[in-house]
């Protein structure tokens, strides 16, 4: 082990001239009268390895370290105290064995260290010494007085010796690193946390939003579905009606016919016996003087009848057209309720259907082409429509197209194709105001003879075609046609015409009859014919089965009538039936928006009754309401926020990790450190034990203020050997001392200086603790080299080696009491 080997000084405090000390393995002391200089030795080696203080030097200012002169003497112009460290084992890292280490310092009061006669900075000299366990802090050095400050200074303060000697202050400083490195990530967290939670509301937010969205769109699709499929069943339930009223005409008609044939057989059995009655009648005639009277007022009565009659039927036909025309008329208002609100408000001019006059020949053609429009409503302006598409919302009427004339612009003129009619919008007659509304319905489709036309003009160019038979080529190439039957308006008006026929033939009828009744009045007051008996019977009998076979005709003739109600009231309910049909026919087609529609699309719903689909309808509407406004945009931007979100999510994590990873460390470091400390203590403390055990025969511990706490202090415990545990204030100036060299010496076995010094530590000691103090320094001396200052008897007399130090004339001088043999003395 590294030893100081020689110490020697120059005009250092009291030693003026230059001395050297040497200093042997084992135990050396140092005695002497009070104030002879033997404390400067003690500061002269802290001078050069100690704590730099000037109380521990006891000097105000450096310069005062300077010998001052005695009183013939002049003072030094610099002080030098130079130390010899054994190297023999290269602890030290230098070739030389012996390694000098010196500290000069001038009037000026500047230092200058030499290491090996190398000038070198004060830390280089630390540095060096540090890995021989010499240090200005540590506890091989005590100076005069400072023993007992190991017992009296503050727990803490002691706590930190073990710190020191553990080495965890390495540890300490990288807890201190990484606790700022934590502090500094959980701030990086914190924010990162508030941003993320920031993230995180809009992302639910969204996520309501984009599920409103979601729904939104699923309602729509089952809205639409469930309405086609209404729509579907009520198409083909009216395509069952038409073919069942169908049948039961055809029956009906049957039966007529052959009612019909009946009557006419009866009339020419009738006809055959009035001409038998006739003949008889005039064979009666013939006989009597007023033969012709007879004859005329007999022929005047049948032609009375028959007319009577004519007109009895005809008025029966009248009531019937009647029927017709009323029930049919209802059906020709084809506008829906909404259409029917609006007409008549501000600027509304009206129904496009009923603004238009179409030439017959193209009626079915205009209908087609229309496609619904023929119910839009033409008005003035735009504020108008909005003024009525507020009322209808208010009023929950229902919708309408609007086709505002300020607003509204018509496709541009294309040039016809040819072989074509014409542009619908050009056969159609309107006033001229209504220009763009009409274009806008018509100017693209033209007008064209027949399908195989159509086709043949469609090669060459793609347009709109429509055939006057009313099918329809759209520019995609989608062909609609097929039987198109004539709305029921146009019945209404051959009814009407029909009925002001029959009214006008009963009414010149009715003129006839008052004509015959004169006629007949004038003859009968004629006289009557005589009577022939046989032929009157004959005619008689012929009379009564003439009016026989008229009472069975009348029968069958009152079947026909109730047969041709019957086939007008089933004739309206076609008409009713194929108006519907054909609404619903345009309005599939219309659904199914060019592409064709298969059923299995519409499932479930197509498996469902109409009353079922209809409350589903309403259902899904009202749910469509209570969603309110609905962000399409969501359902987009909720996955790009989303993405956004879990990458954020991510990084934040990875900051998360990175700072538990730094809670590990510190973890690691902590347990490192209490394990390390804890043991240090541990051995410290069984090493004070035994030797205040050794000292005293007393018991002594340690242990920290707070268990396994090493912020806590650490506390000393002894209790003198027949006496109560004691409190450190309440020690003598001995027990304590005898405490403190226990520490030292524990201290000292666990962790040797290579050196110790102390300057007269045992003061406070009586004869037999000094002695026992000197046995144990005795003891220890053996493992570390120790340096004593002392006027104790008991301790010199176990000294290896004695100097004895005098002061003459203001200067101390050296006497080697025990001389080693090669000492060297100046
Ligand atoms: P004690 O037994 O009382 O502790 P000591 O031997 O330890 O005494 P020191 O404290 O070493 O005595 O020496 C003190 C003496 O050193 C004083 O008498 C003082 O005059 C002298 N001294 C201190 N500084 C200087 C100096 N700069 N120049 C000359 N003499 C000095
Ligand atoms: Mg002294």
């Amino acid at each position: 082990m590294v030893a100081l080997e020689k110490i020697s000084l120059q005009g250092f405090k009291s030693f003026k001239r230059q001395v050297s000390i040497p200093f042997p393995p084992g135990f050396s002391l140092i005695t002497g009268p009070n104030g002879c200089g033997k404390s400067n030795i003690c500061d002269a080696i802290t001078f050069v390895i100690g704590k730099a203080s000037s109380r521990v030097l006891r000097a105000k200012k450096a310069q005062d370290l300077i010998f001052h002169g005695g009183k013939n003497k002049p003072g030094s112009d610099f002080a030098r105290v130079c130390l010899y460290f054994d190297n023999s084992n290269n602890e030290l890292p230098f070739k030389e064995k012996t390694v000098t280490i010196s500290r000069r310092l001038n009037k000026k009061g500047v230092s200058t260290y030499r290491l090996n006669g190398k000038i070198v900075t004060r830390q280089q000299i630390l540095d060096a010494l540090v890995q021989v366990g010499i240090h200005p802090n540590g506890h091989n050095i005590i100076h005069q007085g400072d023993v007992n400050q190991i017992i009296e200074m503050d727990p803490v303060e002691r706590r930190e010796i073990i710190d020191e000697i553990s080495g965890i202050l390495e540890y300490n400083e990288k807890k201190e690193k990484a606790m700022q490195d934590l502090k500094k990530i959980e701030e990086r967290v914190r924010e990162a946390e508030l941003i993320l939670q920031e993230k995180q509301t809009i992302v639910e937010k969204l996520k309501q939003e984009r599920d409103t969205a979601l729904r939104y769109k699923q309602l729509s699709s089952d809205l639409e579905k469930i309405r086609k499929s209404i729509l579907w069943k009520e198409y083909h339930k009216s395509e069952k009606n038409i073919e069942e009223i169908n049948k039961k005409l055809e029956e009906k008609t049957k039966e007529m016919q052959e009612v019909e044939a009946k009557i006419k057989e009866y009339d020419k059995k009738i006809a055959e016996e009035e001409k038998r009655l006739e003949d008889l009648t005039s064979k009666i005639l013939k006989t009597s003087a007023q033969v012709k009277v007879a004859e005329k007022i007999a022929s005047l009565k049948s032609e009375l009848e028959i007319k009577k009659e004519k007109i009895e039927y005809n008025r029966r036909e009248i009531d019937r057209l009647n029927l017709m025309i009323e029930k049919l008329g209802s059906l020709d208002a084809k506008a829906s309720p909404a259409v029917k609100a609006v007409l008549g408000m501000d600027g509304v001019e009206g129904m496009v259907g009923d603004l238009i006059t179409v030439p017959a020949e193209y009626r079915i053609a205009v209908e087609i082409a229309a496609s619904g429009h023929l119910t839009d409503i033409v008005v003035d302006k735009a504020s108008n429509a909005i003024k009525c598409i507020k009322y209808l919302k208010q009023n929950k009427i229902g919708r309408v197209r609007f086709l505002p004339l300020d607003k509204i612009k018509p496709p541009p003129k294309k040039p016809l194709p040819s072989g074509a009619i014409g542009w619908l919008s050009e056969l159609i007659h309107h006033e001229p105001k209504y220009t763009p509304a009409i274009d806008y319905i018509f100017s693209t489709t033209a007008a064209v003879k027949d399908i195989d036309r159509a086709k043949a003009i469609f090669e060459k160019q793609r347009a709109r075609l429509v055939t006057l038979e009313g099918d329809l080529i759209d520019p995609s190439g989608v062909i609609t046609g097929g039987f198109y039957k004539k709305p029921a308006s146009y019945n209404v008006k051959k009814y009407i015409e029909e009925k002001k026929r029959i009214e006008k033939e009963t009414e010149k009828l009715e003129e006839e009859i008052a004509a015959i009744t004169k006629e007949l009045e004038i003859f009968s007051s004629k006289e009557k014919p005589t009577k022939t008996i046989n032929i009157e019977r004959e005619r008689a009998k012929s009379d009564e089965s003439l009016k026989r076979m008229k009472e069975e005709r009348k029968e069958f003739y009152e079947r026909l009538l109730v047969l041709q109600q019957e086939t007008g009231k089933l004739s309206i309910q076609k008409a009713r039936f194929e108006a519907r049909f054909d609404d619903l026919r345009i309005q599939w087609e219309r659904s199914k928006e060019g592409k064709e529609t298969n059923p299995e699309e519409l499932k479930p719903f197509i498996d469902f009754e109409t009353p079922t689909l209809k409350n589903k309808e309403r259902e899904t509407i009202l749910e469509i309401e209570s969603l309110g406004p609905v962000n399409m945009k969501a359902i987009e931007d909720f996955e790009e926020i989303k993405t956004e979100f879990e990458n954020f999510r991510e990084k934040v994590d990875k900051i998360v990790e990175e700072k538990n990873s730094i809670e590990d460390t510190i973890r690691d470091i902590e347990e490192k450190r209490i394990e390390v400390f804890m043991h240090t203590l541990n051995e410290i403390s069984k090493h004070f034990r035994e030797v205040y055990k050794g000292l005293t025969g007393g018991e002594a511990r340690l242990s920290l203020e707070v268990p396994n706490d090493l912020e806590s202090g650490l506390v000393i415990q002894v209790q003198p050997e027949g006496k109560k545990l004691l409190h450190i204030d309440s020690m003598s100036g001995g027990e304590k001392t005898l405490t403190a060299f226990a520490f030292l010496f524990a201290i000292q076995r666990y962790k040797p200086s290579p050196f110790y010094l102390l300057d007269e530590a045992d003061a406070a000691l009586d004869k037999v603790n000094t002695k026992r103090v000197a046995e144990l320094i005795k003891r220890h001396s053996k493992f570390a080299q120790f340096i004593v200052i002392s006027h104790n008897d008991a301790l010199i007399r176990e000294a290896d080696r004695v100097y004895g130090i005098s002061m003459e004339d203001g200067e101390s001088k050296i006497i080697a009491i025990e001389l080693p043999k090669n000492q060297e003395n100046n």
